[in-house]
């Protein structure tokens, strides 16, 4: 009796696509108010002031 060997097997893992290592972000970047939504945000001064309701949203030392 002869010792078989076992039928060729397809190639396992050749047409895996590599999983995206990252969500996909579902927005751009885009800098908002914390306070009031908005996206007017200027930095004057060192500060990202909202240009609708004035709050500080982040200074120089926050980055
Ligand atoms: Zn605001």
């Amino acid at each position: 009796m002869k010792c078989r060997m076992p039928p060729k097997e397809p190639f396992h893992g050749y047409l895996v696509q590599p999983a995206p290592t990252a969500a996909e972000p579902s927005a751009p970047p885009v800098e908002s108010c914390d306070y009031c939504g908005a996206t007017t945000l200027t930095w004057r001064k060192c500060k990202l002031i909202c240009d609708n309701c004035a709050q500080i949203n982040k200074s120089c030392a926050d980055l």
